[in-house]
């Protein structure tokens, strides 16, 4: 039915993202779509937490770096659903050199490692809701996945810092603190000699812009008088044995899951008191410091 409720988890096929589309699928009245931008590993999750009894779950195709693919998405969502209530920003990329022994091997700092970082766990993340800002209904949440890893703490480039702190700051200045970045890292090693993430290097990066972006978007949001008690917050999961850190995180999956469901379920405001937390970064459903 046109007015029937609809969430969305982008990069949903494996990890803590598939384990988010099976925690909120008995939690919400409505259809959860399981969004991936490979098909067959889209189809394939899919199955399985159909297979499990999950029958809200539905797979759509959406890889957060092709704008035609997220439009192509939201789209479909307005004409099946009318609007969308939930959105979790969930893919993202982390690249590490080619391993040489056992253990984690080191970052990748090369400038195509930052190009196509920032592109998944930036760009990608700011085109997905371009797209889906608008269709959001009343009462939407909107949970961005970043990472302890995008701590302040790890960006000493003064001037940057003074700029994603500020209380005025604009999406448009964070996608240009982006450029900037690509554009210091083109000469190699990321930054590191102006301030930039040295550890986490290029993912240390996105998930610091990630986390700065969320703030403004929920001021933004709330400056949109035609909606009311839109809520956007960004998380951790915290450190997850998932693929994309080779199964070294020591929480497990469902862990990771929990806090990006909590912020997706948050109850709607009432009584003309916003719920809490909103535009806040969170870990362990506290709200800390980023
Ligand atoms: P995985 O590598 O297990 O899963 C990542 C998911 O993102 C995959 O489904 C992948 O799809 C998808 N993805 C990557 N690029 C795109 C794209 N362009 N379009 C659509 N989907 C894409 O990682 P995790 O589950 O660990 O990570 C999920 C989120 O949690 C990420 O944002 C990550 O940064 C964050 N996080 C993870 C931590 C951890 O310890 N694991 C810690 C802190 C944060 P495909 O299978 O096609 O590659």
């Amino acid at each position: 039915a046109a007015n029937s409720r609809a969430a969305l988890v982008t990069g949903a096929n494996k990890g803590i993202g598939l384990e988010i589309v099976r925690q909120l699928s008995p939690k919400f009245q409505g259809t959860v779509y399981l969004t991936a931008r490979d098909v067959g590993r889209g189809q394939e999750a899919e199955k399985k937490l159909q297979g499990d009894g999950l029958k809200n779950v539905k797979f759509l195709q959406m890889d957060v770096n092709d704008k035609k693919s997220i439009e192509k998405a939201r789209d479909f969502i307005k004409e099946k659903h009318g609007g969308l209530d939930v959105l979790i920003n969930n893919a993202g990329i982390l690249k590490f050199v080619p391993a040489t022994g056992p253990g984690l091997p080191a970052i990748d700092r090369s400038f195509e490692a930052v190009k196509d970082t920032i592109a998944t766990n930036v760009t990608g993340v700011l085109d997905v809701c371009n797209a889906f800002f608008p269709i959001l209904r009343d009462h939407a949440r909107i949970v961005n996945v970043s990472s302890e890893l995008g701590s302040l703490a790890y960006l000493k480039n003064e001037e940057v810092k003074k700029l994603l702190t500020k209380g005025d700051l604009t999406v448009k200045e964070v996608e240009q603190a982006a450029a900037d970045y690509i554009k210091i890292s083109e000469k190699g090693n990321a930054g590191i000699d102006l301030g930039y993430p040295e550890q986490f290097g290029p993912y240390g990066m996105s998930k610091i812009l990630l986390n700065a972006v969320s703030r403004v978007q929920q001021r933004d949001l709330d400056q949109d008088k035609t909606r009311t008690d839109l809520v956007v917050n960004s998380c951790t999961p915290g450190y997850v044995a998932t693929d994309l850190n080779n199964n070294s995180g020591h929480r497990t999956v469902q862990q990771g899951a929990d806090t990006p469901v909590y912020l997706a379920t948050l109850p709607p405001s009432s009584g003309g008191k916003p719920v809490e937390p909103r535009g806040e970064y969170v870990d362990e459903r506290k709200v800390v410091n980023w």
